[in-house]
């Protein structure tokens, strides 16, 4: 019997890739229908191929491909935006890469999830095209991806006694605040002041549009950054490299 072989055009954007052979590339694509694939370019580090552009990270683009087991390949590629800007900034490029490998560790393969997708394409255009705060579009971005993916903090009462009386510490374990009485007992917590929280609450209900208006002081934003990156770490039960290589470049920033 002859293979059928199924031509797929998707959307897609690419997360990661690996080089082998002379000129191969495998990529994990991040598809809003089938969620992470594995699709094989061939030849695409050949010196004339068409396809090298389209195979590079943050690269969202239109695919076609045919299935072959649990990979595809790539047969025709069509560059919708290749967000090229965020090569040119290494703090673009720091934190671009923490949020494709973020978006890596929860997509999940033949589940898609159109939602995510365009958070990611959103949070990309924001790197390439405008001059706001990779940092700041980042923490957005984490805020917003934990709520989709059902880890929306709990931040208007004690998540222990259901208290809605202040000070509050936040219990990364729980995803929530929990009060004075509470901590005391058991001194689980990170530090948060309210400003901080409201930052968060602000930031779930927030259109993605406006982001161009959100601002959030310097204190808060280091706390900001503590408490998400311990609360992610927690929920994804995993420490990202590509987050540990900002806070060394924030690191040797500050020393100089
Ligand atoms: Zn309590």
């Amino acid at each position: 019997m002859k293979e059928v072989i199924r031509h797929l055009p998707t959307k897609g954007v690419v997360l990661r890739y690996t080089n082998f052979n002379e000129a191969d590339r495998m990529l994990t694509i991040f598809s809003p229908e089938l969620g992470k694939i594995s699709v094989l370019a061939r030849g695409c580090r050949k010196a004339k191929s068409r396809f090298l552009a389209a195979t590079e990270l943050f690269c969202y683009g239109e695919y076609t491909l045919y299935r072959r087991g649990d990979f595809h390949i790539m047969t025709q590629a069509n560059i919708l935006d290749s967000f090229y800007e965020i090569r040119n900034d290494m703090d673009k490029l720091l934190y671009a890469s923490y949020v494709i490998n973020l978006t890596e560790e929860v997509v999940s393969p033949g589940q898609g999830d159109i939602h995510l997708f365009y958070l990611l394409l959103q949070t990309l255009s924001y790197f390439s095209y405008s001059d706001l705060d990779p940092e700041l579009i980042t923490h957005v971005f984490e805020i917003k991806l934990l709520d989709h993916i059902g880890y929306r903090p709990v931040l208007d009462k004690c998540i222990a006694c259901g208290s809605n009386k202040g000070p509050y510490h936040f219990d990364i374990r729980e995803g929530g605040l929990v009060c004075a009485n509470c901590y005391n007992t058991n001194i689980i917590g990170n530090n948060i002041q309210m400003g901080t929280i409201k930052t968060i609450e602000y930031v779930l209900d927030m259109d993605m549009n406006r982001i161009n208006v959100l601002k959030i002081p310097s204190s808060i934003k280091e706390e900001l950054d503590t408490i998400l990156k311990a609360y992610i770490e927690e929920r994804i039960d995993k420490k990202l490299k590509s987050r540990k290589f900002i806070d060394d470049f924030k690191g040797k920033n500050r020393k100089r």
